[in-house]
């Protein structure tokens, strides 16, 4: 982190400058930060935590035993400093900008996969988006749907019933208190496709879990998560 933000913590770059060290080069992430805090790392593609150093399967323990049930996971760094700064910003303070620069981080889709046809952000109940006045994961969604050329459908997933953020609750627990709070939208065409949801920050990975499940039950052919950060295994 520095000097500056160290000095105003809600300090953010000029036009140009970089999102994490405010350095003005013309990157909103510039070089020496992603080398410092994003190095891409080997991770799991069911939940991209990150794998251990000589791991040679493609999933972790957690979802060897217990998959999420995505077809891939991707996510670009670790919820830690510098970046959940920038995921606070944009989750409440709405800086669109640090949407646009979390969303460059997001490393290449695997090619081998199918291209998602859409980006489907996690959706907010309505109480809460009225309470914010916008989705983060929406904004991020239209910023990588930018970066990708791929469209946004964010009406497509709904939730029913606002869930409080609970995360003292374990992966079962999760999944258990998120059952019926989502739906996909009556006539989301869905079916036979590949879809892509967005988040800012994976957790448990319950919500995409959910969601997932709702878009495959519904017909969907392959669903990813795409998350820009991903918080480390509580239990590692
Ligand atoms: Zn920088
Ligand atoms: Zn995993």
């Amino acid at each position: 982190m520095s000097l500056l933000q160290r000095l105003h913590p809600r300090a953010w770059p000029l036009p140009g400058g970089c999102w994490v060290c405010l350095g003005w080069n013309g990157a909103r992430i510039c070089a020496d930060c992603r080398s410092a805090f994003a190095r891409p790392l080997p991770r799991c593609s069911g939940c991209a935590l990150p794998l251990p150093p000589g791991t040679h399967s493609q999933l972790c323990g957690h979802c060897l035993q217990e998959p999420l049930g995505l077809t891939h996971c991707l996510a670009a760094v670790d919820y830690q400093a510098p970046w959940d700064g920038l995921l606070q910003a944009l989750k409440y303070r709405g800086e669109l900008g640090a949407a646009v620069a979390l969303a460059e981080l997001l490393p290449e889709p695997p090619k081998h996969l199918p291209r998602p046809q859409a980006l489907l952000p996690v959706p907010q109940h309505e109480a809460r988006l009225r309470a914010r006045g916008h989705n983060p994961a929406e904004q991020l969604a239209r910023a990588l749907g930018r970066r990708l050329n791929l469209p946004v459908q964010r009406d497509w997933l709904l939730r029913l019933r606002d869930t409080p953020t609970q995360t003292q609750l374990n992966r079962p627990q999760r999944q258990a208190n998120l059952r019926g709070a989502f739906a996909l939208a009556t006539g989301a065409p869905v079916r036979g496709g590949h879809w892509a949801i967005v988040d800012d920050v994976l957790t448990t990975g319950a919500t995409v879990a959910a969601l997932a499940q709702e878009l495959q039950r519904h017909g969907a052919a392959s669903v990813q998560a795409w998350v820009v950060a991903r918080t480390p295994d509580p239990h590692a």
